[in-house]
């Protein structure tokens, strides 16, 4: 047999193979995009969606924005402004820092990115459509900040646009995304419409009361009434949030929020120091619902475990397990059904 001849992948080709990776659904681009509001310090994101993000997927920002001259390289892969050397990745505290998201999107889809930083005059904006990344630099129309249009995501990738599902299938997933960025940030206001009609307008919510509101409108508005506060710190671990009673558990896992410096997280170390501690007050198959905030030293936590970032890994795993079983154990332990509750602390 012959052998092939050995090439390096044209960049498209390359960034259509990590989008494979990042954008595995219209959720996934909002995701990225969201995170990318928050570095640039937005505190105001708009998000437009038309059928399920299929169709369009425009996030507006408020933010720093991005000069004239770097818009261009925002787009290609491997590029980003968020991680110059080894030392500020391992004590990171933005989201992003691949510099994959803008480039793998663009892959697949006709992405337009406007953007306008306070210092300059003008908008500018680039626009990839799914070709070598080529972009033409033109003047626009814009206020302080950025806005990404991604339109026909996976036109150019028919293989990955067979797996989509339906259009109410593919917004909860990317409803479901917003609401777990908009419970990450209470700071930040946030507005989701879709197909022209607002689903979720969220005004900054600075007061406690505030917050709870917002969790209430996101979640079951009786989870609040339900829940015991979480309060608590321990050797560099700060532990805030609301856990659910365990009479109001759920017959799935659906509703389990856990934040890691502000980042949301999927874990296994997480999921099982808070299932040890539900073990003796929940009846089997029931689901206890929390949303929990862990702040810990960044340096502390590796994030660079997976391209969507959903995973972490803690530096002691024992230390963070520990210490989450024990605190909401003990806070379970002393609530009294019969009369109220005890925070933790
Ligand atoms: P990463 O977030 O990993 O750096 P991205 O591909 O998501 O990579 O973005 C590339 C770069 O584009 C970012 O590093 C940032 O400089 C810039 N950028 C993207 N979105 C925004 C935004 N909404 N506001 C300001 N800058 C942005
Ligand atoms: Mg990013």
């Amino acid at each position: 047999m012959t052998s092939r001849k050995i090439e390096v992948l044209s960049p498209r080709l390359a960034n259509q193979i990590a989008a494979g990776e990042v954008v595995e659904r219209p959720a996934s681009v909002v995701k990225e995009l969201i995170e990318n509001c928050l570095d640039a310090g937005a505190t105001r994101i708009d998000i437009d969606i038309e059928q399920g993000g299929v169709k369009l997927i425009r996030v507006r920002d408020n933010g720093r924005g991005i000069g004239k001259d770097d818009l261009p390289l925002a787009l290609a892969r491997h590029a980003t402004s968020k991680v110059y050397s080894l030392d500020e990745l391992e004590a990171l505290n933005s989201l992003g820092f691949r510099g994959e998201a803008l480039a793998s999107v663009a892959s697949v889809s006709r992405l337009t990115l406007t953007s306008k930083p306070a210092a300059q005059d003008t908008a500018w904006q680039v626009s990839a459509q799914g070709r070598d990344m080529a972009v033409d630099l033109t003047p626009a129309a814009h206020t302080d900040g950025t806005s990404v249009e991604v339109r026909d995501l996976f036109f150019n990738t028919p293989a990955r646009r067979k797996f989509l599902r339906t259009e109410k299938t593919e917004f909860n997933h990317l409803e479901e995304v917003v609401k777990r960025q908009a419970l990450a940030r209470f700071d930040v206001g946030f507005s989701l419409s879709h197909n022209g009609r607002t689903i979720h307008a969220l005004r900054p919510a600075a007061t406690p009361a505030e917050q709870q509101r917002r969790i209430a409108q996101l979640l079951n508005p009786d989870f609040m009434n339900n829940a015991l506060v979480i309060e608590t710190e321990r050797a560099g671990l700060t532990m805030t949030g609301w856990v659910g009673l365990p009479t109001f558990s759920r017959s799935s896992a659906d509703m389990q929020y856990f934040f890691v410096n502000g980042r949301v997280v999927r874990d296994k170390v997480i999921a099982h120091a808070v299932k040890q501690a539900y073990r003796d007050v929940l009846y089997n198959g029931r689901h206890a619902c929390f949303v929990l905030y862990l702040e810990l030293d960044n340096a502390a936590v590796d994030v660079n475990v997976h391209p969507t970032k959903h995973e972490v890994r803690f530096r002691d795993q024992r230390l963070v397990h520990d210490f989450l079983f024990s605190q909401l154990h003990r806070a379970l332990a002393e609530y009294r059904p019969d009369g109220q509750s005890l925070t933790a602390d």
